[in-house]
């Protein structure tokens, strides 16, 4: 990656299936950062307890601790003035308001690293993910490994048949899928509530 020289801040974001290695880069990022003894500040949403309340875990059991917030304003609020770098995990779980919260810490002068999941169980673009990629300065887009072919894997396959968007995952609900083992979750028969979503 290019290196920005400097005070201007930048937005990167690491998107992709989950198994892609999303935590994983950015923990791998944030190492960096911490050699470079650089200020880092880390957040992730509340929603995400499945591993730790408080730690970035990746499913290869990598961990950094970080700060769980509400909502995206929580994270503008929690910012220090000092702070040079700015790390999200699982972004794609909040709110709308993440997009110009990041832009404002980028315009700060901020570093700015932002993992989640562009698409939900639906292949569908998964908010605000879209808006966040369109603004960002770097996108790495990540893919695993079909867990039925060996294929380069963009989907997240749910193996449970809940219709909410956002089921946190827990060991044996999702697996990382290639385009054509996807097979699209049958939705028909449910209620519209947040199957419209997107
Ligand atoms: P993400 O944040 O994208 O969900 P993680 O960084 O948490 O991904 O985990 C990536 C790790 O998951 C890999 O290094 C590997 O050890 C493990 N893994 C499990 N299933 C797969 C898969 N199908 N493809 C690739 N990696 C997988
Ligand atoms: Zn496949």
């Amino acid at each position: 990656m290019q290196v920005i020289q400097g005070r201007s801040g930048w937005l990167e974001v690491i998107c992709g299936p989950m198994f892609s290695g999303k935590s994983e880069e950015l923990i791998r990022r944030i190492r960096r950062a911490e050699i470079a003894r650089q200020r880092i500040q880390l957040f992730k949403p509340k929603v995400d307890d499945r591993y730790s309340e408080t730690e970035i875990v990746s499913h290869s059991q990598q961990r950094l601790p970080s700060t769980p917030v509400a909502s995206s304003l929580d994270i503008l609020a929690c910012v220090d003035d000092k702070t040079e770098v700015v790390g999200i995990d699982e972004v794609q779980f909040f709110d709308e308001g993440i997009v110009e919260v990041c832009d404002r810490l980028a315009n700060m002068g901020k570093r700015v690293m932002a993992a989640g999941l562009d698409m939900d169980y639906l292949g569908r673009p998964f908010a605000p993910m879209p808006n966040l990629m369109a603004i960002a300065e770097y996108v790495t887009k990540q893919l695993a490994i079909c867990m039925r072919c060996g294929d380069p894997a963009v989907h997240t396959q749910r193996l449970t048949d809940s219709t909410d968007t956002i089921v946190v995952g827990a060991q044996g609900t999702y697996e990382a899928r290639c385009r054509r083992c996807f097979v699209l979750p049958d939705v028909s028969q449910e209620e519209p509530k947040d199957v419209a979503k997107g």
